[in-house]
């Protein structure tokens, strides 16, 4: 079979491999479609993962497909089911995991290679973390799973309540979905956006007003002055990545608010924020990374409800074959693209 295999920065092959086949517990799935993803792209221009993934690596890890093969002593999953497996799941036997904090698991057991014609779902995310796709139900949308469950975590953990005010730095993948669970769930949105092609999109998944970062002079006193009586956003999402944008997410939360630094900067980089306003303003600052496997079952059932605007997130459609160009290009774009998720179809586009 055909699989994308990373072998370091911007250096992704197309190689054939042996079919994977099913061990005991464990399940082969046919790939019906994988979608790229921010992480992905990060990966890719960085040639490493923190903790996922380390090259020479079987690429993409958002997909659904068609189970083909079933291992011995898997009674839950039957050949020909259409499932959504995540890309991890976590030992539930650990300190963190015990402590209510799956995504913190020590042995978090990672899963990669969705951009190839089968992949291999280990027994443990099979137990825990494959759920069964309604009937129906587009196998391309039914991946947007495992981003929403870490959005959906995020959100879970930054507490914002319906009628609330949030801002949501960035306009990504995962910025939009913020905005538009966010929303969904009864807050009012601000979007803060680098440039002007991003607004139509934040304005589509929900953002109530969107400020355009080119367009203003002082980002922060444009943002505030939106929020009720100006005293700032009940949450602060940060989900660009960068210094500035954090130390952003900290000047425009209000006094008591919380503020979710989402976006993951490389390794070793440092932020400079106002003690002063931490303490006197009585401000929390959270980091949110990855999903629990509740979370992944929230998303899930968001996905599948008819509520989420699944088919808006797909913006691209791809073969196998031209993953590297859509690397390559993503690349070149970014920053500049209107692109959120390419779906990739390695048994071939449909018509
Ligand atoms: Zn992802
Ligand atoms: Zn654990």
């Amino acid at each position: 079979m055909t699989a994308a295999v990373l072998y370091g920065k911007e250096d992704l092959r197309l190689e054939r491999v042996a079919v994977p086949q099913a061990g005991p517990g464990e399940l082969i799935v046919r790939v019906g479609a994988a979608l790229t993803c921010g992480t992905d792209l990060k990966v890719y221009r960085r040639g490493y993962h923190a903790i996922m993934l380390k090259p020479p690596i079987p690429f993409g890890h958002e997909l659904a497909g068609v189970v083909s093969e079933v291992g011995a002593g898997v009674t839950t999953f039957r050949e020909g089911d259409r499932v959504v497996a995540l890309n991890s799941a976590p030992c539930d036997m650990c300190f963190f995991c015990r402590h209510g904090q799956q995504n913190l698991c020590e042995d978090l057991l990672f899963n990669n290679g969705a951009y190839a014609e089968f992949i291999r779902i280990p027994a443990r995310i099979v137990e825990k973390n494959t759920l069964l796709v309604p009937d129906g139900f587009p196998l391309e949308h039914a991946a947007l799973t495992e981003a929403l469950a870490c959005v959906v975590r995020g959100l879970e953990e930054s507490g914002a309540r319906a009628g609330d005010t949030m801002v949501v730095i960035g306009a990504g993948p995962i910025g939009l979905m913020f905005m538009h669970a966010a929303e969904l769930g009864g807050v009012s949105v601000i979007a803060v956006v680098k440039r002007e092609d991003q607004m139509g999109a934040a304005k589509l998944f929900g953002a109530a007003c969107v400020v355009q970062v080119e367009a203003v002079e002082d980002v922060v006193a444009a943002t505030r002055a939106l929020t009720p009586d100006g005293r700032g956003a009940d949450v602060v999402v940060e989900a660009v990545a960068s210094p500035l944008t954090w130390e952003w997410a900290v000047d425009m939360v209000r006094k008591g608010g919380v503020v979710n630094f989402f976006g993951g900067p490389p390794r070793g980089t440092k932020v400079r924020l106002d003690t002063n306003r931490l303490h006197y303003g009585d401000i929390t600052l959270k980091a949110s990374f990855h999903h629990t496997p509740a979370t992944c079952r929230t998303a899930f059932d968001l996905v599948t409800s008819g509520r989420f605007k699944c088919a808006e997130y797909i913006t691209g459609r791809a073969g196998l074959d031209e993953l590297p160009g859509v690397f390559a290009r993503m690349m070149e774009r970014d920053g500049g693209s209107r692109e959120i998720k390419t779906a990739v179809f390695p048994g071939g586009v449909p018509q």
